[in-house]
């Protein structure tokens, strides 16, 4: 069942979503060669306990960090190790969610570390460029395909692969909840957006094609063809008129 959120409940996913936005920022800024996954994980999870929150995927189904983070082909839910030490040219997405006041948020990013090949720069680029395309689908009276085919749309125009193994989610009082949100599709098919629906919307973009398979960890999710992969995700809220607030991007306003 797909939860509408009211006024109220929407301005405690706003703060969520506006302290994982600052938790986001601060998380970019130790991004480098030579930083361990576990160090940043590490960090994570004292920014969110600062400020009061919950770390949401912290013993997730018995997930053993506040973060995911996943390097080059990673595609997604890789476990932070102190092992795991960036190298220069790598790309790295991180995963984060927390829960303020009973209200999650959910986010995701991919970067460069340290200097990157254009081809990977324009994988990260096009990556949040999809997020963007799938985001203008959300309106109200539109339907979820519209979201995924927006999004599949554009990334195979540059010859990528979309994952199609994981998907968007509706989000809230839980961190999955209906709806699904493929980053493929029809238009025109699945659930009616309606105002107060609240999204979680996260493209998964291969340089390559689209299959994955899961690590021995249980959690891992690489390309099967060893392509590089990027990741982006914003909690969203559909509007009555208009585009969808981004709320994990607070004071994001549509050009
Ligand atoms: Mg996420
Ligand atoms: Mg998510």
């Amino acid at each position: 069942m797909i939860s509408i959120k009211n006024d109220a409940q929407l301005d405690k996913m706003r703060d969520a979503g506006k302290l994982l936005h600052e938790i986001m920022g601060k998380l970019r800024e130790v991004i480098r060669p030579g930083e361990t996954t576990a160090a940043i994980d590490a960090y994570a999870e004292e920014l969110i306990h600062r400020a009061g929150a919950i770390p949401s995927f912290l013993n997730y189904r018995g997930f053993p960090a506040s973060i995911c983070a996943s390097v080059d082909d990673e595609v997604v839910h890789g476990i932070p190790t102190e092992g795991q030490v960036l190298q220069e040219g790598s790309i790295l997405s991180i995963d984060c969610g927390l829960i303020l006041d009973g209200w999650h948020a959910d986010s995701a990013f991919t970067v460069g570390v340290g200097v990157i090949s254009p081809q990977n720069q324009k994988l990260i680029e096009v990556t949040e460029e999809c997020f963007f395309a799938g985001v203008r689908a959300a309106i109200n009276g539109g339907r979820i395909g519209d979201i995924g085919h927006a999004v599949q749309t554009l990334a195979e125009a540059y010859g990528y692969g979309v994952i199609r193994d994981l998907t968007g989610h509706g989000i809230g009082r839980s961190m999955h909840e209906d709806p699904s949100v493929p980053n493929f599709g029809e238009p025109g098919r699945g659930a009616r957006l309606r105002p107060g629906m609240t999204l979680a919307v996260e493209p998964m973009i291969s340089m390559g094609n689209w299959q994955v398979k899961e690590m021995d960890d249980g959690w891992t999710i690489k390309t099967v063809d060893g392509s590089p992969c990027a990741h982006y995700e914003h909690t969203i809220a559909v509007n009555e008129d208009g585009l969808p607030e981004i709320l994990t991007l607070p004071g994001f306003i549509w050009a």
